[in-house]
């Protein structure tokens, strides 16, 4: 690759010259020095984009990787030779696992039919031309993209692909954390985040809170850890709030009142705001079909997603709200036709708790991450037995003597 001689590295170069003169031994300056003093003309101009891209001056740098030029500038390799060389990798992926971990995984994936079955509908719904990526270059393209995550951290997390793909060939994937032995869980706990693309420390959050339970995982929940729920949002240039169709995924749920009210509501409401665009019908996405099935086979107890830049924690269902996370404090937002919230709560009937983090593009502390994580076990802990307990009581009361449905 073609080695651009700066001011600074030019500088360090005459300096290197007027001191190789004085001392006679001197070494030349490695090839790690020149990387060092080079800075990063394609970062440069990635950060300026990202910048425009992110709003108000406080959206800084989530999405801003101090990135080395020659990553991002190298001739790379087609993506289909990438793809062939990872995809025996991706599914087998059992780097640092312990082997109840891959037991799990397994488990996963025959649970949602991530097989031929899974495979096959897929195929079906992404257009056949766009290429299938696979799970390591959804993470090398996550690690370019967040200040916060690198592709190694994503990596680590061994997400495993679903089998559905997004419209531009990114899968859909996630990682359970699932019953450990002798120890029966409380509850089954959906966790998401970046159902909005541009809402980048909702991902890199995820990230953070996937580390603790890679270390602190004990089995006390059954977690369904979904980081990223909206890549193609994310993961292209601008990053943007709806999907690569242009639809805001936290409109598109089947929600009751969906056909009377979602397009209306777009049309007279928002004026219609493409970042609010519920889709042609519910469920019109492989996104949103993707979390319908996971969500319909976790069956789970409570859902949390991760937002940003409200500042601010929402909930719908019955049951009691956490009053804080960290410094976030409950406050309710509304609910909207085709909106998770108004899934959860009107179809459902499992709690949905959304995480408004105070800024997309700024990543809280360290230390607030870790106190929103024990606050929010903490509220699980005290609510979803409850919760568990309410609904099998419900259930029972509600079971047709015949088994009929509605
Ligand atoms: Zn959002």
């Amino acid at each position: 690759m073609p080695l651009k001689l700066t001011k600074r590295s030019f500088a360090v170069l005459l300096a290197s010259i007027s001191l190789l003169s004085h001392a006679e031994q001197a070494q030349q300056p490695s090839a790690d020095d020149n990387k060092h003093n080079k800075p990063s003309q394609a970062a440069k101009q990635q950060a300026t984009e990202d910048k425009q891209t992110a709003a108000p001056a406080q959206l800084i740098n989530e999405a801003t990787k101090p990135k080395a030029a020659p990553a991002q500038a190298a001739p790379q390799p087609s993506a289909a030779e990438v793809d062939s060389q990872m995809a025996g990798k991706a599914t087998s992926q059992a780097k640092p696992e312990t082997d109840s971990q891959a037991a799990t995984k397994v488990t996963d994936e025959a649970k949602l039919g991530t097989g031929s079955k899974a495979a096959t509908k897929a195929t079906g719904e992404a257009k056949p031309e766009v290429e299938q990526l696979s799970v390591q270059r959804l993470c090398t393209d996550i690690g370019k993209k967040l200040g916060s995550v690198s592709i190694a951290e994503c990596e680590k997390q061994a997400l495993v692909a679903s089998g559905y793909f997004t419209p531009k060939g990114y899968p859909l994937a996630m990682r359970h954390y699932g019953p450990l032995p002798n120890r029966t869980p409380q509850g089954r706990i959906i966790l998401m985040g970046g159902i909005h693309g541009d809402e980048y420390a909702s991902v890199s959050v995820l990230f953070k809170w996937m580390n603790k339970l890679n270390r602190y995982h004990s089995g006390l929940f059954n977690w369904q850890v979904i980081p990223l729920a909206n890549p193609d949002g994310l993961l292209q240039r601008k990053s943007k709030r709806q999907n690569a169709n242009g639809v805001d995924l936290n409109r598109n749920f089947p929600t009751p009142d969906w056909d009377e009210k979602a397009l209306q509501y777009w049309q007279q409401r928002t004026f219609k705001n493409v970042r609010r665009y519920p889709g042609p019908k519910a469920a019109s996405e492989v996104e949103t079909k993707w979390l319908l099935k996971v969500i319909e086979e976790f069956q789970p107890d409570a859902i949390i997603s991760v937002h940003a830049p409200h500042k601010l924690i929402d909930f719908d269902g019955p049951q009691n709200p956490p009053q804080q996370l960290g410094k976030l404090q409950l406050r309710r937002l509304g609910t909207y036709p085709g909106s998770l919230g108004n899934y959860g709560g009107s179809v459902l009937d499992v709690p949905i708790l959304t995480v408004e983090l105070p800024f997309a593009g700024i990543m809280p502390s360290n230390a607030e991450i870790s106190k929103m994580w024990t606050d929010l076990v903490g509220w699980l802990i005290k609510e979803i037995p409850k919760q568990k307990e309410k609904r099998l009581a419900k259930a029972a009361i509600e079971e047709p003597p015949s088994g009929g449905t509605e």
